[in-house]
């Protein structure tokens, strides 16, 4: 799932950040690479890291890396290239 963490920046302070959060573990993903998107026939996505994580749950029919996964959600909506409304902060 996606949710908004609170997160203290060495250079800009406090903010509200977006994160990938694993279904099954309840853990950040830091790395998409090392992680799946799932989905059932209604449309209902899961992230998961990958391995233990992605087979301790039941199987949805479908499946795509998760940096494939937000690379096409990002195009879908309309973002040609990464954006960011202030400088890249180490988090
Ligand atoms: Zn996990």
């Amino acid at each position: 799932m996606i949710e908004i963490a609170l997160m203290d920046t060495e250079k800009a302070g406090w903010k509200f950040c977006p994160f990938v959060f694993c279904d099954h573990c309840h853990l950040k993903i830091e790395d998409a690479k090392m992680a799946i998107a799932t989905w059932n026939d209604e449309g209902r996505v899961r992230h998961f890291h990958k391995g233990d994580c992605s087979r301790a749950e039941p199987r949805d029919p479908y499946w795509s890396q998760l940096n494939e996964h937000l690379s096409h959600t990002a195009s879908n909506a309309g973002v040609k290239e990464l954006e960011f409304g202030f400088d890249i902060y180490d988090v």
